[in-house]
């Protein structure tokens, strides 16, 4: 007998075992995937793990439903890559299955309803209304999907009603499976065969001597056939013969013209010729050059350049080289939809082998790009893509460009594989023995620690292109100007100066604000109360445009209040403020100017990002307003200024990475100022001036901020001194919650005890209830020195016991390795 190991996209970290013939034994192989059933009812899309002959020993083995392709759809070097992120980030395979394949290559399960042949007519009565819509429906149709149902009756609750069509005998539920990969299929025209030789042609235009319309189209397609070797669109022929589709399709009817089908990519570069990439300048060389110098002995290396510096145009040369080696090349940015600009900068230079992998992509252009990566068939030999771009099913990585790898959002928060980009690219790297360049002009504290003790290379790029300077930084303390009564709302006279020159002499100015929405919170003047969200312990965000209130966790949405709920008091006011009160204000203080906003309130659809950002470079927007989505690479050659509204609630944070990041913000959002020959200003105005990571961000101090930190993170034990894994409780039942909690934590206690280990909690985080879920935290700090792996399994057998307590079931923990 033959069977299977299969991974399920489910959390559970064992494979499966089915049971399969012979002939799909030997027909099978690791990375194919196949539908199985599992449970009651339920279809799953597994992916084969391996094929063997050991028979289960504690249960029967399933046969599999079907086999759903012929070729691998993963690639081993990347299972293998699956199994370390499994491991190293303590989750399931199935869960990095999951993550990684894209949604259309997952079977989806859906129910159908058929109707069952046993029944047999019993009068009218038998029926309710709704009850014989349903079956009539099915006399016409082999089958309905509860969508359909619900629509049949209109009414969205259908279950009872099948519930009664079943017990009846009426109908039959089968579950069934199916692909939901089309590609995209086009409509393309040649002339008949028939017709390939003159005389039957010449022949052909007397017949057509008097439909002019059809012989004008065929005299088309013949010219435009003699012009071009591709195929023909019937859009393309419409257009070029000026004939509407009725006269083609005559054509195509009489036999003259044939119609055939192409498959064709969804996601296609239409660009012109590409253009080489840009002479380096003499800095710009030195780093490449002591890049790949470093790359003879080190794997990773990182590039810490100042912004604008031109590192895009030193990877560039790196991928030149990689590619002409025939390798493929995976560069890594924080945030997709903040690329245009580089996008469009790389297919200059590389034209269709640039491939975007994007979550903002449908799912068939996902499968596109998949697809193109596994037969690496060249149109994605450089795939530019977001934290999970690492999990495909790359063959031959020569390179890795991490670019702005100090950013946070590498790591993936919810849900699992909870893993952090960077890291993995790392590990990715070995395995495919690819080099890793990692670029940034802030590094953050763990891979600067890196490079200073000799795992990373380090390279240094400290002048921006062609000798434009460092912006000008300036602190503007507003504790004084309040006291002096020169803010107008939530501007300085300082800062209103700079704008107003900038506009006068028609450049562009960002403002940059941590917080979206109006004002985050209404306060009641008399009882001090403001409204919360009912499902979570937050207060409600003030949103202007909708006149509504927001819970930002939850999206819980209510009518703005006009009196207070606790005592009926009208006095009510705003605390704090968004991106959204600072644009109402602009629209105050400079009238003429326009005015653009983008937070993730604004830039929801598809393109609407891509639009913001084409409408500000047209400079149809004078002032932008934003939060942190502004920091990331963007390069305006017009901002002259910029204005950073609140840097206080940057560093007021509860994290410990809350300076640095406060560094990191200011830094890489001054770096928008000043891009061409004109020196850039930035105004940032908050009520600590002398605060040291402001005074070190004012004059880029890089080194000063580092030593400091390290230093912090050495004394309070954070990493990279300690490996930190947070466990979080979750329960509707804040007493679960608790219990669950305090008994793990006297396991973790009792197993680490004298290790060196530190275990802290367990403790309610700031937001301790989100979505009505009670959430508790522990925190485990494992000495750098130590066996990170010996830990985890010492956790695992402590999660082992805890699930075979009744009680404690149903909490759910989440294990969080490396958190943020
Ligand atoms: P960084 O990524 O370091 O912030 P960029 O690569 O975006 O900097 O470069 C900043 C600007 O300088 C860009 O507009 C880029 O086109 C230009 N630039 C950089 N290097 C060159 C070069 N060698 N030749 C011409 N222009 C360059
Ligand atoms: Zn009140
Ligand atoms: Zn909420």
């Amino acid at each position: 007998m033959h069977f299977i190991d299969v991974i399920l996209p489910i959390p559970l970290t064992k494979t499966f075992v089915y049971q399969v013939s012979e002939r799909e034994a030997a027909f099978l192989k690791k990375g194919m995937r196949v539908a199985v059933p599992f449970g009651k009812s339920k279809i799953y899309t597994a992916l084969v793990y391996a094929i063997h002959q050991n028979a289960p020993t504690a249960y029967k083995a399933k046969e599999i439903d079907q086999i759903l392709d012929r070729v691998s759809v993963v690639s081993w070097q990347q299972l293998q890559f699956w199994e370390w992120i499994a491991s190293y980030y303590m989750c399931s395979l199935g869960e990095v299955f999951k993550a990684a394949i894209p949604a259309a290559l997952l079977l989806e399960s859906e129910t159908i309803i058929l109707s069952n042949k046993k029944f047999q007519w019993q009068g009218e009565d038998f029926f309710s209304d709704e009850e014989s819509l349903v079956y009539e429906a099915l006399q016409h149709q082999s089958s309905l999907k509860i969508q359909d149902v619900s629509d049949i009756i209109d009414r969205k609750n259908v279950l009872p009603i099948l519930k009664s069509l079943i017990e009846k005998e009426v109908i039959q539920l089968k579950e069934e499976v199916y692909e939901t990969y089309k590609p995209k299929l086009l409509r393309y025209v040649k002339m008949h065969e028939d017709y390939s030789s003159d005389e039957a042609l010449s022949a052909l235009l007397d017949t057509l001597s008097r439909a002019k319309k059809q012989r004008e189209v065929v005299l088309k397609l013949f010219s435009m056939e003699a012009m071009t070797k591709k195929p023909i669109l019937v859009k393309e022929l419409e257009a070029e013969s000026q004939a509407s589709s009725g006269v083609v399709k005559s054509l195509i009817d009489k036999g003259v013209l044939q119609e055939y089908h192409l498959q064709t990519d969804r996601v296609q570069y239409e660009g012109e010729e590409t253009v080489d990439s840009k002479t380096l300048n003499e800095y710009q060389s030195q780093a490449l050059t002591q890049i790949k110098d470093q790359f003879e002995t080190k794997d990773v290396v990182l590039l810490h350049g100042v912004t604008s510096s031109g590192k895009t145009e030193v990877y560039v040369k790196l991928i030149e080289q990689a590619i002409a080696k025939g390798q493929q090349v995976l560069y890594l940015l924080p945030e997709i939809a903040l690329t245009t600009q580089l996008i469009k900068r790389l297919q200059q230079y590389f034209g269709g082998m640039v491939s975007v992998y994007h979550s903002k992509y449908s799912n068939n252009e996902r499968v596109e790009v998949w697809n193109h990566i596994l037969k690496a068939d060249g149109k994605a030999q450089i795939v530019l893509g977001a934290r999970s771009a690492v999990l495909l099913p790359f063959s031959n990585l020569g390179l890795i460009v991490v670019d702005e790898e100090h950013e946070v959002s590498f790591k993936q928060f919810d849900p699992a594989p909870r893993y952090h980009a960077r890291d993995a690219a790392i590990v990715l790297g070995k395995l495919h023995q690819a080099k890793v360049l990692l670029g940034t002009a802030t590094p953050s504290v763990e891979t600067y620690h890196n490079a200073q003790n000799g795992k990373y290379g380090l390279v240094e790029i400290n002048r921006r292109y062609a000798g434009v300077l460092m912006p000008d930084i300036e602190l503007t303390d507003i504790k004084e100007k309040h006291r002096k009564k020169r803010m107008k709302g939530h501007f300085s006279d300082r800062l209103i100066e700079a704008i107003e020159e900038a506009l006068e002499l028609g450049e562009q100015v960002i403002l940059f604000q941590n917080r979206r929405g109006y004002a985050p919170i209404l306060e009641c003047q008399e009882c001090g109360n403001s409204p919360q969200c009912p499902n979570c312990d937050v207060s409600l965000t003030y949103h202007h445009y909708r006149d509504q209130l927001r819970c930002h966790y939850c999206g819980h949405a209510m009518a703005m209040q006009k009196s207070c709920i606790a005592c009926g008091s009208s006095d009510l006011s705003t605390k704090g403020f968004g991106t959204e009160q600072i644009a109402h204000e602009l629209a105050d203080l400079f009238p003429k100017a326009k005015v653009g906003r983008m937070d993730s309130d604004t830039t929801r659809g598809k393109y609407s990002y891509e639009k913001l950002l084409t409408s500000f470079e047209r400079l149809e927007i004078d002032i932008l307003v934003g939060t942190q989505m502004l920091t990331k690479g963007l390069d305006f050659r017009k901002v002259s200024l910029v204005g950073v509204m609140n840097a206080d609630n940057l560093l007021n944070f509860p994290d410990f990475r809350a300076h640095e990041r406060s560094f990191q913000l200011i830094q890489q959002v001054s770096g928008r100022a000043g891009r061409t020959q004109k020196r850039g200003k930035v105004i940032i105005q908050t009520y600590n001036p002398y605060h040291q990571i402001l005074q070190q961000a004012s004059v880029n101090d890089y080194q000063g901020m580092f030593k400091d930190q390290i230093n912090e993170r050495h004394q309070f034990t954070y990493p990279p001194f300690v490996r930190i894994i947070k466990l979080v409780f979750r329960h509707r039942d804040y007493s679960k919650v608790n219990d669950s909690s305090d008994w793990y934590m006297q396991a973790l206690k009792t197993v680490f005890k004298g290790s060196g280990t530190q275990v802290l909690g367990p403790v309610f985080p700031a937001i301790a209830r989100i979505r009505n879920e009670y959430l508790k935290n522990i925190i485990i700090k494992i000495p750098a020195h130590q066996s990170l792996n010996k830990s985890k399994q010492a956790i695992l057998k402590i999660d082992k016991s805890f699930q075979a307590i009744p009680a404690y079931r149903s909490v759910r923990i989440i294990y969080n390795v490396d958190a943020q």
